[in-house]
């Protein structure tokens, strides 16, 4: 069979320009289906718009599409245009948000939709196609229907260890257009899925029915060996909740000679608790580690069961200088935010001394426990609005103000002095761009206010 895999547009262009990952979950799929001998392009429509003209170009049997919430729209929208085009194309959407809200992608276009990890279900489903026959024994499958989805069993969680090895090759056109911040070029690497942590806005934990799946070290080495970037991206949930898992990898890297930059995902407990293994990493090329600090208020990191404290969050600024790595500090104002919360807030990032900080707004993702607590209370349901930008529920302040203040963290909250190195990073062509990019972004949060 022809497959086409397709990653959409974002639903923000101006975030291609902050950062762009490679499509990796297409590249399992694709390795996948390839394995079974079927004809795999991947289309990264980020970067090549015209899904029709690849439709006409390849005569695709069928069209896989993935996305998040913020891409429901998006995907409906593509598969509605290939359907009118091509009939008889199989249209089969996966992804984040397929798996949380399946339902959202019950529409007459869409011919089947994969819940979880789709490697076997997509082949078992183009299997099945081809034979005419045995869809409704393959688990993990939505199948749209005018009074309602039916579902088939669904698919117990798959060992990591089992996928195949993701095709890179399928990408190789846009290998140089895959970066994140001066990460560039960057490869994205899966070595583990899901969280042991429970904080109420992340779905990632649920996906997994609270489990932490892992890869076997040596398994991401031998991946590792065959990745041409100098920059390698952990796309896993969180990296490092498995400390002996990764001082073995840490050790397994070295031991193969591999030189990188790497950067992951770590909780602030993890770096306090073990600094020992985020040195033993900062000697074998761990650059960055994305660390997600929420709030300055310990009764509202508590709230959202965060598990960490401020004076952890301290701490963990202390670790990280020490060992020259670089912490990309992420904050989550919550709508509910007074004035006198964003002078704290503030205060608080001014006091921690980043180097890097952003600042996103507390968003009640499909598949959180707080969107299933506080559902009733959404200001829209707009999938375009899940962008961690819009304030989702009620906020203290007006809007507009709301986003005024939002505008005074971006621009204040780590001083120009402190930032400039960072800047610096991305060689001085690369430095007036983001800036003049940074300024265009302000002048659209100053209006997302009229967004809803
Ligand atoms: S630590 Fe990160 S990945 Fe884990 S539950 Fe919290 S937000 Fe989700």
């Amino acid at each position: 069979m022809k497959v086409l895999l397709i990653q959409p547009p974002s639903c923000d262009p101006m975030t291609d320009q902050i950062f762009l990952f490679e499509p990796l979950a297409l590249e399992y799929l694709g390795a996948g289906l390839k394995e079974d001998g079927h004809e795999v392009e991947l289309l990264d429509a980020r970067l090549e718009p015209d899904v029709e003209s690849a439709c006409r170009r390849l005569q695709p049997d069928l069209v896989g599409l993935t996305g998040f919430t913020s891409h429901v729209n998006i995907v409906k929208g593509i598969a509605a245009r290939l359907k009118a085009l091509y009939p008889e194309l199989h249209v089969v959407v996966g992804g984040h948000h397929a798996t949380v809200c399946p339902e959202d992608f019950n529409d007459s276009s869409i011919d089947f939709v994969v819940i979880g990890e789709g490697v076997f279900t997509l082949r078992e489903l183009v299997r099945a196609l081809e034979s005419e026959g045995g869809i409704r024994a393959i688990k993990g499958l939505a199948i749209p229907c005018a009074d309602g989805m039916l579902f088939t069993e669904p698919r117990p969680y798959t060992d990591l260890n089992l996928l195949p090895m993701p095709d890179r090759s399928l990408t190789a056109r846009h290998r140089q257009s895959y970066f994140s911040e001066w990460f560039s070029p960057l490869a994205s690497v899966r070595t583990s899925l899901g969280c042991t942590a429970r904080c109420n806005f992340c779905a990632l934990w649920g996906i997994t029915g609270g489990k932490y799946l892992r890869r076997d070290p040596e398994a991401v080495v031998e991946e590792f060996k065959t990745v041409a970037e100098p920059n390698v991206f952990f796309c896993d949930d969180e990296s490092m909740c498995d400390v002996k898992r990764m001082d073995r990898l840490a050790d397994l890297i070295a031991a193969a000679g591999i030189r990188k930059n790497y950067f992951l995902y770590g909780r602030v407990d993890t770096i306090v608790n073990h600094p020992e293994l985020f040195a033993k990493w900062a000697k074998i090329g761990l650059a960055q580690v994305f660390v997600g600090m929420e709030d300055f208020s310990d009764k509202r990191l508590s709230a959202m069961n965060k598990g960490v404290t401020v004076a952890q969050q301290e701490q963990a600024v202390r670790t990280l200088d020490a060992l020259g790595i670089m912490m990309y500090a992420s904050y989550m104002i919550d709508p509910a935010y007074s004035r006198e919360d964003f002078r704290a807030m503030l205060a608080h990032v001014r006091r921690m001394k980043h180097k890097y900080a952003t600042f996103t707004v507390m968003t009640p993702l499909p598949g959180t426990e707080l969107h299933a607590k506080r559902e009733s209370e959404l200001l829209s349901r707009k999938p375009e609005l899940y962008d961690m930008l819009h304030a989702l529920f009620p906020t203290t302040l007006p809007l507009e103000e709301f986003y005024s203040e939002m505008i005074t963290l971006w621009t204040k909250a780590v001083p120009f002095y402190r930032i400039m190195p960072t800047l610096a990073r991305f060689g001085p062509h690369g430095m007036l761009s983001r800036i003049r990019m940074f300024g265009r972004f302000v002048d659209k949060a100053r209006k997302l206010h009229l967004d809803y």
